[in-house]
């Protein structure tokens, strides 16, 4: 198991040796040129009373996002198909609330969601907060195959990211996902202000679980007027880079997503990310509340670049 020493010294290697062992890991377990495309939709938008100090959907800061309710069936029917024609295999329904518990109106309501495009080709992820194992167990049933709920950081820092749950609330919901026979995706966010090592301990923490996620987002803060984190500074494209390599090292067959904030990275970093081990990729031109990259652009880079589509996964369990 790695220690934080070990994955610190991983990190502070030089940076081309770091990439390059990136990368044979990474042609060794993953087609050369294959980036997944996934995309969102916001099923449920504001209005939450968590208090997460990156998040324009929390009812205690005020931003210009405007609240919605539930998505009804055939809006999210007609959502699928327009990202299966943009070349997504997996949909992300996400949902601003506490979480959900068994027994709670809106868990058969997702449920009913579920079921209306679970036989649109499309791999099912759902991210709807703290989970329960019935509630887990319930989504499974529905056609869920995949839960997203990101770690966000590592435990050090949490306290610092939100107050109305902690890091072990995560890490129970993670457990509860995985012991219902969902795989698990869950990353974090970098520019919150926390350090490298709270970085990798978030690494850490996705190591412990076992198994690993199938699918690890990074995410860079984009900075939301109005929130407690709206003035932090950009992150540096070079620590992404390297975070992404020593996460493509300790766990070669997982997903490694670039998610939001990838806006705000040139073309040429972005190349990068995909030599380090990301290979999947939010498409669609609006991610849950933040601004993403265009179809246009997005075609651009993968035609430079030789980039191929992969197909849908098996939703079989996922080992390390
Ligand atoms: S990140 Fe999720 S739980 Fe936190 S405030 Fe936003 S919607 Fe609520």
């Amino acid at each position: 198991m790695e220690t934080l020493e070990s994955l610190r010294t991983l990190y502070d290697q030089p940076f081309l040796s770091l990439l390059t062992r990136a990368r044979s890991v990474h042609v060794a377990h993953h087609p050369e040129s294959e980036i997944q495309r996934c995309e969102l939709v916001n099923i449920k938008g504001g209005g939450c009373p968590e208090d997460c100090r990156y998040c324009a959907q929390s009812a205690r800061h005020t931003t210009a996002l405007a609240p919605h309710k539930l998505l009804d069936a055939p809006s999210l029917l007609r959502a699928a198909e327009e990202a299966r024609a943009h070349g997504a295999t997996r949909l992300c329904l996400g949902a601003a609330w506490r979480g959900l518990k068994e027994g709670d109106g809106r868990l058969e309501e997702v449920c009913r969601l579920v079921e209306a495009i679970r036989g649109e080709g499309l791999e099912i992820c759902v991210t709807l907060g703290l989970l329960g194992p019935a509630a887990a167990r319930r989504l499974r049933e529905a056609g869920v195959t995949i839960y997203n709920h990101n770690l966000n950081s590592g435990p050090s820092f949490y306290g610092k990211v939100a107050t109305t749950h902690t890091f072990a609330d995560r890490l129970s919901t993670l457990r509860a996902a995985r012991e219902a026979g969902l795989r698990l995706c869950s990353g974090g966010i970098l520019g919150m202000g926390e350090s490298v090592d709270d970085r990798l301990e978030m690494l850490q923490a996705l190591l412990e679980l076992d198994p690993a996620p199938e699918s690890v987002p990074l995410n860079l803060l984009v900075p939301i007027p109005g929130t407690p984190l709206a003035s932090q500074p950009p992150v540096n494209p070079f620590d992404l880079i390297r975070l992404i390599s020593v996460t493509r090292v300790v766990l070669p067959r997982s997903r490694i997503r670039l998610a939001a904030g990838r806006r705000s990275l040139s073309l040429e970093a972005q190349a990068l990310c995909f030599l380090a081990g990301a290979n999947s990729l939010f498409i669609g031109e609006r991610l849950l509340t933040t601004p993403n990259a265009s179809f246009d652009a997005d075609r651009a880079l993968f035609e430079t670049l030789g980039i191929e589509p992969s197909a849908p996964e098996s939703c079989a369990p996922f080992r390390r």
